[in-house]
């Protein structure tokens, strides 16, 4: 089945302990539609000035990635600018410049509106809600969202929680949310609000998954050097609904690999810069890496006799 994504198209400057990178492709759509467009069809929607580079996005096209709904207006794109030290969970946003997103009112094309699966990627929640009264009722729908968003638009934030059936958001954005310093606490606090799937991200640390009646973790792929934590949490997420979108199964089982999925995905994309290695990937090399996500946290609860 495919998924219907809605978010930033970006050009991202980003420095890290191990190099820079300067005006490369980002954003939550094309982070978000890299790591999906692996599994399952997506269809993207969002918004470009006249100095993007828009023959870069083609290799997503040729992967699955309809970009009917990608407008193109006149103006500067989207750009971000991060910093990385050596705490690699922490981006520092040195500049944000809406740019062509400050007058960006998504219009989802006819043949989108009745994709099954829904993902409102980080952008303004006013945005996020304008979507969803544009869609037929989708299977599921997930939003993700920054402290940038938590700060300014936090009325609107609440009120969107009652509109989706998950979110995904990091330790650090729950905290703020909620304004509840233990994570158990702050997931609750969310599903009163209305998500029926909480999702936790905690970086390196891995991602807890809370719903009314369980508490799943998975953790986060060991890897020895993770070059750019730029564009984890989307990927995180293409993962995490592409494979529900694949499979279109949302028993607790599934959802759970899922999950494994998602951080199977965001591993990858710290390895390189930008989407660099998403769009190199190959569906055998992720499948690989959630066997290898299986032995990692395989135990014997058999005590030797
Ligand atoms: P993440 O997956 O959480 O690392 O998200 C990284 C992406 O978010 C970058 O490619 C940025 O272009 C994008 N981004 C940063 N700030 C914002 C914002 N305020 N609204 C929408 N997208 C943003």
């Amino acid at each position: 089945m495919t998924v219907l994504v809605v978010g930033s198209v970006a050009l991202d400057s980003v420095e890290t302990p191990f190099g820079a990178a300067e005006n490369v492709l980002g954003g939550s759509a094309v982070l978000f539609a890299s790591a999906a467009s692996l599994l399952t069809p997506v269809q993207l929607v969002g918004v470009i000035g006249s100095d993007y580079p828009v023959d870069k996005l083609q290799p997503l096209a040729t992967r699955g990635v309809d970009l009917a709904g990608l407008e193109k207006v006149d103006g500067e794109s989207f750009r971000w600018r991060a910093r990385y030290r050596h705490d690699l969970n922490v981006a520092e946003t040195l500049e944000t410049r809406l740019g062509v997103f400050s007058h960006f009112r998504p219009k989802i094309p006819d043949q989108f509106k009745k994709a099954p699966f829904v993902f409102l990627g980080n952008i303004d929640p006013r945005l996020q809600m304008d979507v969803l009264r544009q869609v037929d009722s989708p299977k599921l729908v997930a939003c993700d969202t920054m402290n940038f968003w938590i700060e300014s638009r936090r009325a609107d934030l609440v009120a969107l929680l009652a509109k989706v059936h998950m979110i995904t958001l990091n330790d650090a954005e729950a905290r703020q949310l909620t304004e509840k310093a233990n994570l158990v606490h702050a997931a609750r606090w969310i599903m009163n609000q209305g998500p029926r799937y909480v999702i936790i991200k905690k970086g390196e640390h891995g991602a807890f998954m809370f719903t009314r009646e369980s508490v799943f973790f998975a953790p986060a792929y060991p890897l020895e050097q993770i070059f750019d934590p730029t564009g984890a949490g989307d990927s995180f997420a293409g993962g995490f609904v592409g494979y529900l979108a694949k499979t279109g199964d949302l028993s607790d089982a599934n959802m759970r690999r899922a999950v494994v999925y998602g951080s199977a995905l965001g591993s990858f994309a710290v390895e390189k810069f930008s989407n660099e290695r998403l769009m190199e990937l190959t569906r055998a090399e992720v499948d690989k890496r959630v066997g290898e996500f299986r032995k990692l946290v395989a135990f014997d609860t058999e005590m030797p006799s």
